[in-house]
């Protein structure tokens, strides 16, 4: 039997960092959104206990770095099986992106390990297994919109934006999380209002959504990559309507609503930049 599991990306509609904790974490508050631009996570029983993956891609380790493996291994431990897994990734989302893609693909192997085991447990216990994997796991998990507190692991659901088109821009560089967060002075970082994006989507407002989007990190990143506010100055420039950084970058997206303005922008922007995508909200 082989489970198919579908690993979409997130885009961060804020990320506000609160404070940095004693145990070295920080406290965050993010709005993320999940996103039609995915991995696909094939998986398939094997007798002997071990966990195999393989994927073709330069940037991903097919070993036990990789956060898939590492969540099958989680999974297996916390659960008593002794069977082994073969994990195939088909990988789509571009890395160290700040679109969260290893993060989807160890949730995707969460959920699909659960089917192919038939145990039948609950999401939010396979949620608070993955966020002892990385900070992002437990919200990819679910998918959707939440909001994630803590250092990511609280998720609260929240209702999706209005539908939209976005643009996905990012330049060929990969941002390391951990770095950027080494540079975090939080006296000195901007706040997002999370409390207007909250009511733009209860309002299901876009212009409001759009107006008050908003990443702590992105004055980091910029300042290490100046190519990566060059691409938001563009964006903004070509006529979208929200444009923010996602995660700790660099991806750049922006949010429209008509679509023949989003194909517009996604060619103008597609002479400016590396990769470039154009994508709706999932649910
Ligand atoms: P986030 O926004 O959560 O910080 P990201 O999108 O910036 O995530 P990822 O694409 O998740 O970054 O990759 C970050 C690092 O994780 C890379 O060094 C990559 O090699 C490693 N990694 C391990 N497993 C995976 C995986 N399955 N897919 C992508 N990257 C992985």
């Amino acid at each position: 039997m082989t489970i198919l599991e579908k690993a979409p990306a997130k885009i961060n509609l804020s990320l506000d960092v609160l404070r940095k904790r004693e145990d070295g974490y920080h406290d965050v508050e993010m709005i993320m959104t999940s996103i039609d631009l995915a991995d696909r996570i094939e998986l398939e029983r094997l007798e002997e206990n071990r966990i195999e993956i393989s994927l073709e891609s330069r940037y991903v380790p097919n070993d036990e770095r990789n956060l898939a493996y590492k969540a099958a291994n989680v999974f297996k431990e916390a659960y008593g099986i002794t069977e082994g897994v073969h994990i195939r990734i088909d990988k789509n989302i571009p890395v160290s992106a700040g679109l969260g893609g290893g993060s989807t693909d160890a949730a995707a192997v969460l959920r699909g390990l659960n089917r192919l085991w038939s145990l039948g447990i609950p999401l939010e216990e396979l949620a608070e297994l993955g966020s002892t994997i990385g900070a992002d796991v437990a919200f990819c998990v679910y998918g959707n919109t939440a909001i994630a507190r803590g250092y990511g692991e609280k998720i609260e659901s929240l209702p999706s934006p209005p539908s939209c088109w976005i643009i996905l821009a990012k330049p060929d560089i990969g941002v390391s999380t951990k770095t950027i967060f080494e540079k975090i002075d939080v006296e000195r970082l901007f706040h997002p209002q999370t409390s207007e994006i909250l009511k733009a989507l209860s309002e299901r407002k876009f212009d409001k959504l759009c107006r008050n989007i908003g990443n702590s990190l992105e004055d980091i990143t910029f300042s290490l990559h100046p190519e990566v506010m060059r691409i938001k100055e563009a964006m903004v420039h070509a006529g979208a309507a929200g444009v923010l950084m996602s995660g700790s970058g660099p991806t750049v997206y922006g949010l429209v609503e008509q679509q023949s303005k989003a194909t517009r922008i996604y060619n103008g922007m597609r002479g400016f930049c590396d990769e470039v995508y154009l994508v709706r909200l999932l649910g």
